[in-house]
């Protein structure tokens, strides 16, 4: 049997459904399960997404059978709706439109009205009695075909438009007459041929096909490349292709176009959402050209069709079970539905959606942890303005996306891209309008502001999905782009002003203006609560503080997975007491700074304890170069003052800085080697944690002290190293009667050759913590300082698709941990083994060190919710 690759729908049947998103896309799948529902959708086909690759990957030609199987499904359409594609009398008129998995909005081109030409426009404006709304479509479709199949400049045609209406004396494009619009029609034929030596083809079928091949040819174009790599979609995934039949919004008084959500994606309450235009077609109000009416308007004007607009939304919510995004056209008083997919939210909204529909008995607890994208939780840790701040409100426009967002100025999208790569600033992109053109600029942009649309336009739609402040319709403003400045009442914004957006407020305020951090709310809170009955991964925080520590624990950390404790010496008051522990000579000196910094470290570590009762600490004792605790040789002044401060010699010290000095201090004298050069700083470090622990612990406070030792790459470092920690502790023990207090020796991951003994290694280590940054350092031959003058060209080039210091490189640095897991579980099979590099906190590594039956996953305190949902999610998915 031939392979299928058209799938019909409409007239209440469909041969594909919503299972089948992989190959029908997104909207062709949920377009057939409407109409499987007998939810009013225009019938068409879909053309598979395995179309688009054969495509691709041929040359850009087609399948032989592709042909007749579109000719079989044209017929279908024909024959419900009773008209003919190309026929002169009473013309099908179709919309072509592409359709990914996953929705990528704007991205992707569409054609509409395929199918007119000089002939069959007539027979339109027969059969609809409206000359006028006949040559207009026939206007809007060889400007989209002149566009987007012939690659003619938009502008051109704008310009021919505008030229038009000069000539006539008019304003608006609704008041060009029918002879008016023919004219316009002659005119760019005519561009287009001049332009590109081709005729605007008048074959119905050669249309269509001109227009599938444009499609297809749309998933290759640079924005939508910068989209999928922004949004991690593949590019062997392709578009499906959707031809429908064209329903118009743009028929009169009793027409229209709109978006609805079935509940609001900005805060999650429930009410039906969303906004339309009279008299206007889809793309009208998606390009955010004029500001639409809100859909309440729509209940006055059009009742029936409101209640049954309403009733679709609470029906599609019921069957997709989510927040649905639903696109419709009323013509002539009859709804059509166009699209419907899950709608984007603001994390707020997410979290509250979430919470209503397991209230609502929609969805499970478990359910609920997949309506809220683990990127997107970070969302909901936005600051906000403090409200002490002075502010002045210099313009409002509609609340597109939330979040408080300062920066500069800037109105051109590249270079506010180019600016934001120096980086060094924020900045705010002010524009009429966005495109889709605009992404790597809005990508780049702390907020967006637009002077024109509604929260359904492309910028909208797109920052809210970025989790990023947008403000929508600031009408009150306005951009002169070749000044490069806007003006508002009597005021002038030039270029680099800072200006602050508040998101949630719709407000636009001078300057750049004090925020607060988060307060996240208690349905966030009982989202949280919900991934414990599922995840498997505890998750743990990097916390150097206590009150890294306490906000951890706000967060919900299993515990702390990483001190760094050299952070403790870095404050102004501290450091220099490290300083004489690393420079004195004299016996004397250098123990009396020793013991400044037990007691330091020892009030340190009991907070951290405190804060973290009943959970394990980890603790790394001192990891970093020493010359990093000084200044550098060069630095005269900085070491004269210092000479002083610890009254030791000038030129002593310049020796010991230079004695200090590597050349390649990542391979160099730190970690573990420190301790086995200088006993004395690691066991002054493990007294402190052990006396912090058996004073709390004599106070009834429950402590787990871990102590953990960095960069081992040979067993008998950690033979040494263990047998130091564990002396001291029980020492420390004897002398504060505290023999009951536990504790566990642990070592670091870091280095490749660490991984592969990891079965010697484990025979004298209690738990194993991967330290990624370096693995991945070590691994890749990568710098983790120097990274950065490479690494954007290597992504760029898709030399890498990712940053391997952001997501895990699986392929190497992550086989590497499945070898050390393996071994160490070899030899101890209940070793505990987690990670503690910046991996620990990305949702894509999480998966994997899931997948790899770790333990645990340690990150900074603002990422734990979002590991928390990740390992919870991770968890729920079914095994492979
Ligand atoms: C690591 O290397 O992954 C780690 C956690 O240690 P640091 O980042 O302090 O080197
Ligand atoms: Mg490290």
């Amino acid at each position: 049997m031939e392979t299928k690759y058209v799938y019909f729908f409409g007239g209440g049947t469909a041969d594909g459904k919503a299972e089948l998103k992989d190959i029908l896309g997104g909207k062709g799948a949920n377009l057939a399960e409407m109409s499987r529902m007998g939810i009013p959708v225009p019938p068409g086909f879909t053309i598979t997404s395995e179309v688009c690759n054969f495509y691709f990957y041929n040359n850009k030609s087609y399948l032989k059978e592709l042909e007749h199987q579109i000719e079989e499904n044209l017929a279908k359409i024909e024959k419900i709706m009773g008209a003919k594609f190309g026929d002169e009398g009473n013309p099908l008129l179709l919309s072509v439109r592409s359709g990914a998995r996953i929705s990528m909005p704007g991205m992707m081109d569409t054609i509409l009205n395929v199918g007119l030409n000089e002939n069959t426009v007539r027979g339109l404006a027969k059969s609809t009695s409206n000359e006028r709304f006949a040559y207009d479509s026939y206007r809007r479709f060889i400007q989209m075909y002149g566009k987007i199949v012939m690659g003619m400049q938009g502008e051109v045609f704008e310009k021919l438009l505008e030229d038009e209406k000069e000539r006539k004396g008019l304003t608006l494009d609704t008041e060009l007459s029918a002879d008016g619009l023919k004219n316009l029609i002659e005119r760019m034929k005519n561009e287009i041929k001049e332009v590109t030596g081709k005729e605007c083809p008048s074959d119905p079928y050669m249309q269509l096909w001109g227009a599938i091949s444009a499609v297809f040819q749309s998933w290759n174009t640079p924005r939508a490349i910068a989209y999928r790599k922004a949004n991690d979609i593949p590019p062997e995934w392709g578009t499906a292709v959707n031809i429908q039949t064209m329903v118009f919004g743009n028929m009169g008084s009793r027409s229209g176009a709109g978006v609805v959500f079935s509940r609001d994606p900005s805060t999650g309450e429930k009410k039906l959402f969303g906004e339309f235009m009279c008299n206007a077609q889809g793309e009208d109000i998606v390009a955010g050209i004029r500001t639409p009416q809100p859909i309440s308007d729509l209940a006055e004007l059009m009742p029936q069709c409101y209640q049954e607009l309403s009733d679709i939304s609470q029906r599609l919510e019921r069957h997709f079970k989510d927040l649905q995004d639903i696109e419709f056209t009323i013509q002539d008083g009859k709804l059509w539905i166009l699209q419907t997919r899950v709608g984007k939210r603001t994390a707020q909204a997410g979290v509250k959606i979430a919470i209503d529909m397991v209230r609502e008995k929609l969805i499970s607890r478990k359910e609920a942890l997949h309506y809220i994208a683990p990127e997107d939780i970070e969302q909901l840790l936005h600051p906000t303005l403090d409200p002490a701040a002075e502010k002045e409100v210099i313009a409002t426009g509609l609340p597109a996306s939330p979040g408080v967002a300062s920066g500069k100025i800037i109105f051109d999208p590249e270079e506010l891209a180019q600016l934001a790569r120096v980086g060094g600033d924020n900045f705010i992109l002010v524009r009429n309008k966005t495109s889709a053109d605009d992404f790597p600029g809005i990508r780049a942009a702390a907020g967006v502001l637009t002077t024109t649309g509604g929260i359904t336009s492309h910028a909208a739609v797109v920052t809210r999905g970025m989790g990023k402040t947008c403000i929508v319709g600031a009408s009150g403003i306005s951009i002169s782009d070749v000044r490069e400045e806007f003006i508002v009442g009597d005021r002038i914004f030039r270029k680099g002003d800072y200006i602050t957006l508040d998101g949630t407020e719709g407000e636009v305020l001078s300057g750049k203006l004090p925020v607060i951090a988060p307060r996240p709310g208690r349905d966030f809170e009982e989202l949280l609560v919900w991934t414990d009955l599922a995840k498997r991964l505890k998750v743990m925080a990097n916390a150097d503080t206590p009150q890294d520590a306490k906000l951890a624990r706000d967060f919900g950390a299993e515990g702390v997975g990483l001190c760094r404790t050299e952070h403790m010496f870095f404050q102004p008051d501290r450091i220099d007491h490290f300083r004489r522990v690393i420079i004195a000579e004299e016996s004397g000196a250098k123990e009396k700074a020793l013991e400044e910094l037990l007691l330091i470290q020892r009030t340190d570590f009991g907070q951290i304890f405190a804060q973290m009762e009943g959970l394990p600490v980890t603790i790394r004792l001192l990891d970093p170069p020493l010359h990093e605790f000084l200044p550098p040789p060069h630095a005269e002044d900085e070491l004269k003052a210092l000479s002083q401060r610890l009254g030791i010699p000038f030129g002593k010290l310049r020796e010991k800085v230079a004695e200090l000095h590597e050349s390649n201090p990542m391979l160099g004298h730190r970690g573990c080697r420190l301790g086995i050069t200088s006993p004395e700083i690691y066991q002054i470090q493990v007294r402190a944690v052990i006396e912090a622990a058996c004073e709390l612990s004599k106070k009834g406070v429950r402590v787990f002290p871990e102590i953990m030792l960095p960069l081992i790459a040979h067993v008998e470092e950690l033979k040494f190293l263990r047998e130091l920690v564990v002396n001291t502790c029980e020492k420390v023990k004897m002398e504060k009667e505290a023999e009951g207090l536990a504790y566990k020796v642990g070592i670091m991951i870091e280095l490749p050759r660490a991984a592969l003994i990891a079965d010697e290694l484990a025979k004298f280590a209690d738990f194993f913590s991967f330290g990624t940054n370096d693995l991945t350092q070590m691994a890749l031959g990568i710098s983790r300082d120097d990274a950065g003058t490479f690494m954007p060209s290597y992504l760029k080039r898709e030399i890498l698709r990712l940053d391997p210091f952001i997501s895990l490189d699986e392929k190497g640095v992550g086989e590497l941990i499945k070898i050390a897991v393996e071994r160490g579980r070899k030899t101890k099979p209940d070793l505990k083994i987690g990670v503690c590099g910046e991996h620990g906190g990305d949702p894509k590594s999480i998966e994997f060190f899931h997948k790899v039956d770790l333990d645990y996953v340690s990150c900074s305190p603002y990422r734990v919710p979002v590991a928390r949902l990740t390992a919870a999610r991770i968890a729920l998915e079914p095994k492979a």
